[in-house]
């Protein structure tokens, strides 16, 4: 059974789910293409009304919210009851800007007169992970709902009763049936949904793996799509760098979620003057984070989102020590109940060894010395990936140009990879393509349309 929610820090089933039937499927399906209809002829005003609503019941739920997020996958409460009230501001945001943002937009042809309209498509499908249960649910329903769209979403397996406070924010929020629902599917049903003719855009967040199915199958359908998959983001420091600012925001950036974020700081790519004070630094202050019960706010490391998740990173541990990466700490599970990895520090990681290419999804840091600037900027280019990244330096002018060079959807200078409801969030290469957010997440799934004027003659 996929919809089962387990807790993560003890191992106990919590409540699972049935997967929705073909005839269920399709009523869902065809209720909001139907709500499409009305939707997409409802005023920016009375959208507006819903989703601003929507932002207030989550602020208003936070704490209930965040506890069934923490029991489901683990995530420490204050980061939980912090991602409610992102995911409020978020809908609040869109529900304050859309129509600004997809107001006509005047065009200069050198004849008569033109505009760009931005209108609604239908029915968008999106595909989210567990990592960030609400604030991913709000990143589209935001945005494409504000558009005129209607949603249906399936979210990931293990965190079912997210899903479900969610769908419910948004109807108890006055959403009419078929505006945004939750769909507890397979796989294969899922790729039956992008094929459907009522779906005219998906939006996927999630592995590479996914990433490929999925836009594999949008693909063959014609329609538009959103990728936002997995990062290895680099984490520079140069040689003039605050060492002390750098290394809080190292261990904010590699440990925040457990690690379990896409955007999170994984390589370290530091300028050999002051990688040895980092390195000693960084592992002293992983060294003190203590595990523990994720609803305890005094617990500084919290469990992974689940067993299998545990399992798989130690095994990616285990392939990259194989082909000579050293452990410098960690690289076990905690011996505790739950599903807890030690903080863990690996050096030594050579360009054919997988781990080079490898997204770590948790708290598994890769440190790499190099010699100078450039030197770090070819080392961050050298991946697969392309999501964020962040550079420390004391020079405006040095933090700018590393920004520039490297190839990413995301730079930081002297923070971390972050995420704001004002700012484009997504990648390139194999992190994906499109963004999510700021004024270009909601152009995502909207028709673009050329409206021209002119007086003129056809030709004889
Ligand atoms: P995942 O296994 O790809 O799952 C993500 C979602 O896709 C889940 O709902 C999953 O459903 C679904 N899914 C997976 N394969 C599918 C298929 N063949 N057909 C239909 N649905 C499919 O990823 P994850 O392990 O949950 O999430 C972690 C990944 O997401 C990491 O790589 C992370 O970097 C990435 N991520 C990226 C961003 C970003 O904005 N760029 C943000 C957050 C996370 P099931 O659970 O039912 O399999």
């Amino acid at each position: 059974m996929t919809y089962q929610s387990f807790n993560p820090a003890t191992g106990t089933l919590l409540k699972k789910f049935e997967e929705l039937t073909d005839t269920q499927l399709e009523a869902k399906l065809a209720k909001a293409a139907e709500c499409f209809l009305t939707w997409k002829a409802t005023s920016y005003d009375a959208r507006a009304a819903i989703i601003a609503k929507a932002g207030v019941l989550l602020h208003e739920r936070a704490e209930e919210l965040a506890e069934t997020m923490t029991l489901e996958m683990g995530k420490r409460i204050d980061e939980a009851r912090g991602e409610v009230e992102f995911s409020a501001r978020i809908m609040a945001y869109y529900a304050t800007n859309a129509e600004t943002f997809l107001a006509d937009t005047p065009l200069y042809p050198e004849q008569g007169e033109g505009h760009m309209e931005s209108s609604p498509i239908g029915v968008i499908f999106g595909v989210e992970p567990w990592n960030f249960p609400y604030y991913q649910l709000a990143r589209v329903a935001g945005p494409h709902l504000m558009a005129g769209n209607t949603l249906v979403v399936k979210h990931a397996g293990c965190v079912p009763q997210c899903a479900i406070a969610f769908e419910k924010i948004l109807t108890d929020a006055g959403a009419p049936e078929g505006l945004y629902t939750n769909l507890m599917i397979s796989h294969d049903q899922s790729d039956a949904v992008v094929a459907d003719p009522r779906i005219k855009g998906v939006a996927l967040t999630g592995s590479v793996a996914a990433g490929r199915s999925i836009a594999a199958a949008a693909g063959k359908a014609l329609k538009p799509s959103s990728m936002e998959l997995g990062g290895a983001d680099a984490f520079i420091v140069l040689k003039d760098a605050d060492m002390e600012h750098a290394l809080k925001w190292a261990v904010w950036g590699r440990m925040y979620n457990t690690g379990q974020t896409c955007c999170a700081a994984k390589r370290f790519i530091i300028a050999e003057e002051v990688a040895d004070q980092f390195t000693t630094d960084f592992q002293a202050a992983l060294g003190t984070l203590e595990a523990g019960d994720p609803l305890d706010s005094a617990t500084t490391l919290g469990p992974l989102s689940s067993e299998q998740a545990l399992l798989d990173l130690l095994e990616q541990v285990d392939v990259a020590v194989k082909h000579g990466a050293k452990v410098l700490m960690g690289g076990k599970r905690l011996n505790r109940p739950g599903s807890y990895m030690q903080p863990t520090i690996l050096t030594d990681v050579t360009p054919d060894n997988p781990a080079f290419r490898t997204e770590f999804f948790g708290p598994v840091a890769m440190i790499f010395r190099v010699k100078d600037e450039a030197a770090a900027v070819a080392l961050a280019n050298d991946s697969d990936f392309g999501l964020g990244g962040s550079v420390f330096t004391g020079d405006e002018a040095a933090g700018r140009r590393v920004a520039s060079a490297v190839e990413t959807g995301m730079m930081f200078i002297n923070n971390i990879s972050w995420t704001d409801a004002e700012l484009p969030f997504g990648g390139i290469k194999d992190s994906g393509y499109g963004r999510e957010l700021g004024d270009m997440g909601i152009q995502q799934f909207v028709n673009k349309k050329l409206v021209r004027t002119i007086k003129a003659d056809a030709p004889a």
